[in-house]
Order: C-alpha cells, then structure tokens, then sequence
C-alpha cells in the first residue's frame, strides 16, 4: 500500500498530528518502511534518522530480535486483561526492570505511555501521603521541565512552554523552581540549588513530591546540568521528607551515556517513571516503579489499593517487545556505541559554537543540542534536511539529534553535516 497525492490530502484536512493546527497544518513526509537506522519514503529515497522516534527506537527500526519477539507473542495473545490475571512477558519484564534499576525500587505499575506513568507517579505520591494522614497534595518541580501532555504531567510541565494560561483553572496550581543554571561540565557552583532549596523549605509541610527529569530537561529546552543540582535535590527531599519522582522517560536505558541519567548523580529515587525506548521504540508502553515502603503504605491506606488500572494495563505484545529489547541493552553493547557517538557528536557539533547565529551547543551521551539565537522554520529547515538524506526535526530554537546507538560513523557525520549546514544557512 502506497500512499497516494490523494491520502496526502486527507491526511492534511482530517488528521491531526503533534503539535499542528488543523487548518495551517505542515507539511508531512510520508514513510513507508523503516530499517535499521534509515526511515524509507514512499518514493523510495531514504533518511537516516536523527530522532530515534523522539528517544524511543534505540536499536534502530525493523530488529530481527524484536519483531521475533513481537510475532512469538502473537502467535500466544496479542491482549489480555491484566486484572485477575497475569503471563509471562509481563513477569520476565518485571523481573528485568526490578534487576536493572537500583535494588529499592521493588514494584512496578504498567501504563500505556509515559504521561500516563506521571499520572501514575503523582497519584502514587498523593496516596502515599494520604495513607499517612497528612494532607500533603502540591509538587515541586523545574522550570524548563517537560513531563507529557495529559492534565497532570502538563500541571508539572514548564508553565509557559505548555501554556498553562490556556487551561487555567482546570490545572493544579504546583510550585515551580527556577531550573539549574550550572551546565553539566562546568565547576558545580553552590549556590545553583538556593532558590529550590529556598521554595522547598517555605513549602515543605504541603509539598507531596518532587518530580524532575534527571540531568536533561527534554522537550523543555534540551538543557543539559549538573548532577550535583540533582544530589543536592535528593538531599533536601530526604531532610524534608519529600517523596523524590525521576522521570526518566527520556533519558532512561543509556541515551545520556549512563542506563540512567540518576547514576550521573549516584541517586535513587522513591518513584521511578520509564517509557519511551522502554519497548526500542515499538509500540507504546511505560512502567512506574517505585519501592516497596511506598507500595505497601499506599496499599494499607485508606483506598487499601492504590487506584489505577487500564485497559491495557502489562499489554502482552507490548511487554515482549520491552522484554526483547532490555535482553538486547543486556548485552552491553549500548555503552560503547553511545560514548563512540558521543564522542563524535562533541568533534562534530561543538565547533558550531562559533557562527554568529549559534547560542550554544551542548552534547551528553547520544543528544547533541544546537540551540539557534532565533527560533528556527521547521518546514523550511525539514525541506533541505529531507533533500539532504536526513531526518531532523527541529523545534523552537534548538536543532538536536539523538539517533539510534546503532548508527555508523559515516551515517552520523550525514547527521552532523546536515545541522552545521542549517546553522551556517544565511
Ligand atoms: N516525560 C518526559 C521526560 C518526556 O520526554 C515525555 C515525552 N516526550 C513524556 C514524559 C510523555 O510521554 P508520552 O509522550 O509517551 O506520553
């Protein structure tokens, strides 16, 4: 099935897609198949990826393990109610989530994406607290931070990046910190963690939860910092006795050069939320995990369970692919290819600092971040990258890449070379 000028037509006047008006919607490359590092288009020209699907496809498009994975779980079930009822692909995940994360983190609760793993992670923190008999219901977090697009992530995301004017009146009113200001490589200045110390302390007795994207605020600004900001912040949680949420929904199974970005700081959290790459980008799945004090004082609460439970809740086909590609992160190839890109995207990127029309560049793991003086023309900028052979997609003023860790040296130079050709443009 190929698509037609006529389903292009369509797809512009009825579907909407991310972020797009519906009556000025951009323009929309359409995909045929997809393998390995390369997205294919339907007039047969081919992309090398830059996005991995927005941090998702990790081991690249079309694995022989996973869609193994995926056509073995078929053949059982592909969906099975999960309440009275459990199998072995959510087990063997479980077990693997329960290994590879710090040793506190003992229970896990499977949602269908990774707002949804917030929603989770909040309702999670407010149980806890209720169960205690303390009346404990706002959240601190960050400036700049992002945490999905449902009610309560987008109450926690960066006010004016998500517009909260917009919803006003139907979102929790939560404390927001002014974000870290010192980079990740920079000497650690104290005095970065005053003003999230300063509103934690004013606030302590009402305040249910932290929750943070640890070390890389994703879809808030691409901003990479210090991992001291992070440890003072579990800190202050532990003297105030303030439950601490990583959202690690981007930046978990080693797209910053660590399986998780909360190792850079030798910090665990009391709630975990994963997603994303969770499944190698192969379907929708997320997984909140949090420890057993937690679970259990939620479970003797008022409620006597914790009260969550979707439909798809521990999805069979999901939870096989998830257990294909933590089997496939176990073999620990993703340290060397994530730090051969990093290496190569500082070789590459970094001297783009220099044009005029360049604010900053900043590189961790498998992200590097070109962030532009002025916000910059996706459609346009999308047009000469599609030219190019390359699949970027920019947003505001930043030009990123986080491409799969399967990419070759030469694929990923046909990335970079596409980028420092946007930023020296005009
Ligand atoms: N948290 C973070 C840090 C994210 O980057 C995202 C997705 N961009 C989410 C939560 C929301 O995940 P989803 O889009 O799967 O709902």
């Amino acid at each position: 099935m190929s698509v037609t000028a006529s389903d292009l037509a369509f797809d512009q006047r009825h579907i909407w897609h991310p972020y797009t008006s519906m009556s000025r919607p951009l323009p929309c490359y359409p995909i045929e198949s997809a393998s390995g590092v390369e997205l294919q288009l339907a007039d047969g020209r081919r992309l090398v990826d830059g996005m991995s699907s927005w941090w998702a496809a990790i081991h690249g498009y079309n694995h022989p393990h996973l869609n193994q994975a995926a056509s073995q779980q078929l053949e059982k079930m592909s969906h099975v109610m999960f309440g009275g009822i459990t199998h072995p692909a959510a087990i063997s995940l479980c077990r693997r989530l329960v290994e590879m994360t710090p040793e506190a983190l003992q229970c896990v609760f499977l949602a269908d994406s990774g707002s949804v793993a917030v929603e989770v992670s909040l309702k999670m923190a407010l149980q806890y607290w209720q169960a205690h008999g303390e009346r404990r219901q706002r959240i601190l977090t960050l400036r700049h931070g992002y945490h999905g697009d449902t009610f309560g992530a987008m109450s926690v995301c960066d006010p004016d990046n998500s517009m909260h004017s917009l919803y006003q009146g139907y979102l929790a009113p939560h404390l927001f910190a002014t974000a870290p200001q010192c980079r990740f490589d920079e000497e650690w200045r104290e005095e970065d963690i005053a003003p999230f110390a300063a509103l934690l302390e004013q606030h302590a007795g009402e305040v249910a939860a932290v929750i943070l994207e640890p070390v890389v605020q994703g879809a808030g600004g691409m901003r990479i910092y210090h991992p001291t900001y992070l440890k003072r912040v579990r800190e202050l949680c532990d003297r105030h006795q303030v439950l601490l949420i990583a959202d690690e929904i981007a930046t978990g199974f080693g797209r910053t050069g660590k399986l998780f970005a909360c190792e850079h700081a030798q910090v665990v959290p009391d709630i975990l939320c994963l997603g994303k790459a969770l499944t190698g980008g192969y379907m929708t799945l997320s997984a909140t995990l949090t420890t057993r004090h937690v679970a259990e004082t939620i479970s003797n609460g008022a409620a006597g369970c914790f009260m969550h439970g979707p439909t798809f809740m521990g999805n069979p086909l999901a939870c096989a692919v998830a257990d294909a590609s933590l089997a496939l992160l176990a073999e620990n190839l993703w340290q060397a290819q994530v730090s051969a890109i990093e290496a190569q995207l500082k070789q590459e990127l970094l001297p783009l600092a220099a044009l005029p029309k360049v604010a900053d560049v900043r590189v961790l793991g498998a992200i590097g971040v070109v962030e532009m003086r002025e916000p910059v023309d996706v459609a346009e900028l999308q047009r000469g990258f599609v030219e190019r052979g390359v699949w970027i997609r920019p947003f505001g003023k930043l030009i990123y890449l986080m491409p799969p860790y399967i990419i070759e040296a030469e694929q990923l130079s046909r990335l970079t070379a596409a980028v420092a050709a946007a930023a020296a443009a005009r």
